[in-house]
C-alpha cells in the first residue's frame, strides 16, 4: 500500500532514478520528500531492518540499551543532514546569493567593502522530527525548513502536522512520561485546530488561503534577514 512507499528507498535502491538518495552512510540513507512542504525537505531513513518498521516512538522512547544507541545515531547522522540542508537552503536563498555575488565581485575588484553583511548560517532554520502518527510506515525523520513556502503544501493537515506538537523534536526524544505519546484525540485536535503562522505565530483559525497569502509575506522577510 501507499503506506510502504518509502520502503523501496531502503531495500531496492538500484530501482531508482539516479541521484534520488542523496546522501547514503552506514546507517541511513537521506532522499528528498516527493511532496516537499517547505523550500528544502529532506528525510532521513535508517537502513538497519531491526528499526526501519518501529514508529517513532517503538524506535526513539523504548528502555531498552540498543534502542538509546539507535536514538544517538539518528541525532548524530540527522544532525548532519541538517548541515546539508542549511547550504542548500542558503544556496536557495535570493538574498544569500546576492550577497555571495558581491563578495565575489568585491574579490575580483581587490576592493573588499567593509559593510558587506556576513553569510547568514540557516541552521537554525532547519527542523528535524517526526509525526506524532506518521502517514508513512517506514522510519523516516523529516529535516525541512521552517518557511512552509511550497506549492505542495495544500491544506491544513499539511501545515498543522509540521506546525503544532503533533510535530515532534528529534532532540526531544525520549519523552518524559508526560509528553508521552499524545493519544489520537489530541493528535487530531492539533490537526483539526487553528492554524498559526509559524513566524509571528498569527492565527488563522481555518482559513488557509489567508494562511497561505501570508506565508508568502513571510518567507519573503523571512528570507531578508
Ligand atoms: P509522515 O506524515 O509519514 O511523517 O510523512 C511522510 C512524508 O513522505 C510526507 O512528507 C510525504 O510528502 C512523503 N512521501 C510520500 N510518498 C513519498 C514517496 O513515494 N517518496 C518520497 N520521497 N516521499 C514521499
Ligand atoms: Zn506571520
Amino acid at each position: 500500500s501507499f503506506r510502504s512507499g518509502l520502503l523501496p528507498y531502503i531495500t531496492n535502491p538500484s530501482s531508482l532514478p539516479p541521484g534520488t538518495i542523496i546522501r547514503e552512510t552506514e546507517h541511513t540513507i537521506l532522499i528528498r520528500d516527493l511532496f516537499p512542504k517547505a523550500l528544502v525537505h529532506l528525510l532521513m531513513l535508517p537502513k538497519d531492518p531491526a528499526f526501519y518498521n518501529l514508529t517513532p516512538f517503538e524506535a526513539f522512547n523504548s528502555d531498552k540499551e540498543k534502542n538509546a544507541a539507535f536514538l544517538e545515531l539518528m541525532k548524530t547522522e540527522a544532525a548532519s543532514a541538517a548541515q546539508l540542508a542549511a547550504s542548500e537552503l542558503s544556496r536557495l536563498v535570493s538574498q544569500y546569493s546576492a550577497t555571495c555575488k558581491a563578495r565575489n565581485d568585491a574579490l575580483d575588484s581587490d576592493e573588499l567593502p567593509k559593510d558587506l553583511p556576513p553569510a547568514r548560517d540557516f541552521l537554525p532554520d532547519i527542523r528535524i522530527g517526526v509525526h506524532a502518527q506518521p502517514s508513512m510506515n517506514t522510519l523516516h525523520v523529516h529535516i525541512i525548513s521552517c518557511d512552509m513556502h511550497s506549492s505542495a503544501l495544500k491544506h491544513k493537515k499539511h501545515y498543522n502536522s509540521f506546525n503544532t506538537n503533533f510535530f515532534i523534536s528529534l532532540e526531544d526524544f525520549p519523552l518524559m512520561e508526560e509528553d508521552n505519546l499524545l493519544d489520537s484525540v489530541e493528535q487530531e485536535s492539533l490537526i483539526k485546530g487553528d492554524m498559526k503562522c509559524w513566524r509571528c505565530g498569527k492565527n488563522f483559525g481555518n482559513k488557509f488561503k489567508q494562511l497561505k497569502d501570508h506565508l508568502e509575506e513571510e518567507y519573503e522577510m523571512w528570507k531578508k534577514i
